[in-house]
């Protein structure tokens, strides 16, 4: 080769170094730009404080990072794990890059032997050179991940005195990888103090997504807990909206969802004066409000449902008031049953005192008859009398005993027999059919069918108690007479079934439900002129249902009712809970 030659090759090879060395250059400063508009983007987010308005905004900022993480580290993937002080575990979070969704939400791992641990733990930086061999990486499961190499930085959060820029404190948050390096290279060393770089950068976005998902968490679960209560929530704010309201809340006060948007304050959304009233004076005297307010019943609303309103005032925690919170607690049973217990205390003195001033009447009157003024039969006859109201006197203290040993939890004792069941309707009518209920223009009859097993297994007194009640009842409740039949047939090969019907007054529709519980009475004109406690239908429903049966009722206002029961015609001994084998028998 020529002296020439030589030197044209020379400048040949340097035009080719010159050329890379540009390419270098331009590369490394498109790293830089890229490097420095991801620090301006950092300092705009921690500056704000509040670097994005929601949580989605959050993944598109975390998102854009690890792509871009990935971009400037040549790496085929890239992921970053959060510690979890609960469990001391350290869990990799959305978003990632180059692994899905199902692979980053299982990827969870112990600190101890793993290289994401390592790393955690000790603050520093480590390189992988191969997920197959490397036993961290083992530990960690990472060749199932598809990764072969990577770098693994430290997420430490720095926080510095502004001023000085002192180091105030500090704290490790997690890790960040990245993951196969492109073109089949590995990392370097160079690749590593680029990624702690980018880190520690990143870490100040991770943890403020963290904090912010964490809240957003809390406050869900916070919601979740105020939705799911049984009793009503509202909160208010100093400005009047309405700033929380719960689905038992929105029910009882008849509001939906779309009533509390636009920003419309309490007064405009809530239609109770009342209500009303109770937020103005817990906002105007920040002090705690109790009252009872009646609201109408959404479902019925010429029924109104009483509601205790506490209100409590809400302050944040250094003292500063924000608004009002009321609860609303459904009071209505408990009134309801306050009620009912006043009415049967006056119901019960009017029935023992009727046969107690007969008993007192005739005995009285055999007492002063000193001359024997009354013959023998008219003496039998007020005997009788006393020995009958005695009896009334009896069975009604049984009654309420029964209730009182009921409503305590204790089961009335069974003795189970044998019943022939069509003799004792035939005796049950018998005894009716003298009953002072019952009027000229009522007929009583029995419609039983003839494959009810003769005998079925019962406590006789308690069935025939049972009949008692819905016949005298059937009586009783249509004034005006009628006829009043006992229908029996087999609803299945183990379970009878029983109607007693009557053309009365029937029950409104709203009653219906609440037939059977203590004390409840339908109180209109009609059910006042006749007299009763309440008591029969609760000890009726009781001991059908200690049979394992279930008593339910059809009726229809001016026309009449049927009140059927169920029965096994077996019995076993053992102790059987009313409710789940009623549903097994009625079902
Ligand atoms: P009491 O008759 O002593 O009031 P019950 O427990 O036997 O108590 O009945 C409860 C209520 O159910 C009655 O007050 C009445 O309003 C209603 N009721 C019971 N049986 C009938 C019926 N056959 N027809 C219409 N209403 C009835």
């Amino acid at each position: 080769m020529s002296f020439d030659e030589n030197v044209d090759s020379l400048r040949e090879r340097l035009r080719a170094v010159e050329t890379q060395l540009s390419e270098r250059n331009q590369h490394v400063a498109r790293l830089e730009k890229a490097i420095r508009e991801m620090e301006q983007r950092v300092k705009e987010a921690s500056e704000s404080q509040q670097p994005a308005a929601d949580l989605s905004e959050m993944e598109e900022a975390l998102k854009r990072m690890v792509v871009r993480v990935s971009m400037i580290l040549q790496a085929g993937k890239c992921m970053f794990m959060v510690y979890d002080q609960n469990t001391d575990e350290l869990f990799a979070e959305k978003p990632a890059q180059g692994l899905d969704d199902e692979q980053i939400k299982t990827h969870r791992v112990k600190l101890d032997g793993t290289l994401s641990g390592e790393c955690f733990r000790n603050n520093k930086p480590t390189i992988l050179y191969d997920a197959e061999t490397d036993e961290r990486a083992q530990k960690e499961g990472l060749a199932a991940l598809g990764i072969k190499n990577g770098v693994c930085v430290p997420l430490e959060v720095i926080k510095r005195d502004e001023e000085t820029n002192k180091v105030l404190d500090s704290k490790v948050i997690g890790v960040l990888h990245v993951f196969n390096k492109r073109y089949g290279n590995i990392f370097m060393d160079e690749d590593v103090q680029l990624l702690e770089r980018l880190a520690r950068n990143t870490a100040a976005i991770i943890n403020t997504a963290e904090t912010y998902r964490q809240v957003v968490k809390e406050k869900d679960e916070l919601v979740g807990t105020i939705q799911s209560l049984t009793m009503g929530l509202v909160m208010v704010n100093k400005a009047g909206r309405i700033i929380q309201m719960n689905n038992s809340a929105m029910r009882a006060l008849g509001i939906t969802k779309g009533d509390l948007l636009g920003g419309r304050t309490y007064d405009q959304i809530i239609k109770d004066e009342r209500l009303q009233e109770v937020f103005r004076n817990a906002l105007g005297s920040e002090g705690e409000v109790s009252e009872e307010v009646s609201l109408p019943d959404p479902e019925t609303p010429e029924l109104a449902r009483v509601f205790q309103v506490q209100t409590a005032p809400v302050g944040t925690e250094s003292g500063e008031s924000i608004g009002t919170a009321a609860i609303l607690n459904d009071i209505t049973e408990i009134k309801n049953v306050d009620k009912m217990k006043t009415a049967f205390v006056s119901t019960v003195s009017h029935e023992l005192r009727t046969p107690l001033t007969s008993i007192k009447g005739f005995i009285s009157t055999l007492l002063q008859d000193t001359d024997g003024f009354y013959d023998n039969e008219t003496r039998l006859e007020f005997y009788n009398i006393i020995d009958t109201e005695c009896d009334r006197l009896r069975r009604l203290i049984d009654d309420l005993l029964n209730v009182s040993r009921i409503e305590a939890g204790n089961a009335v004792s069974m003795n189970i027999g044998e019943v022939d069941v069509p003799d004792m309707v035939k005796k049950v009518i018998t005894i009716q059919n003298g009953s002072t209920y019952k009027k000229p223009n009522h007929t009583i009859v029995a419609d039983l069918s003839p494959d009810i097993p003769a005998p079925v297994q019962a406590d006789q007194d308690k069935l025939e108690q049972i009949f008692h009640n819905l016949v005298g009842n059937a009586l009783k409740y249509s004034p005006k007479g009628g006829q009043v039949t006992v229908h029996g047939r087999m609803m299945s090969p183990e379970v009878v079934q029983f109607g007693i019907s009557d053309q009365g007054m029937g029950i409104p529709a709203e009653h219906l439900a609440k037939m059977g519980e203590r004390f409840h009475r339908v109180d209109n004109r009609d059910t006042r002129e006749i007299g009763g406690t309440g008591i029969g239908l609760f000890l009726v429903k009781a001991f059908v249902e200690q049979h394992g049966g279930k008593m339910w009722i059809e009726s229809e206002v001016g026309k009449g009712s049927t009140f059927f029961f169920s029965l096994p015609v077996t019995h076993s001994d053992e102790p059987v809970e009313g409710g789940s084998l009623a549903s097994k028998v009625a079902g």
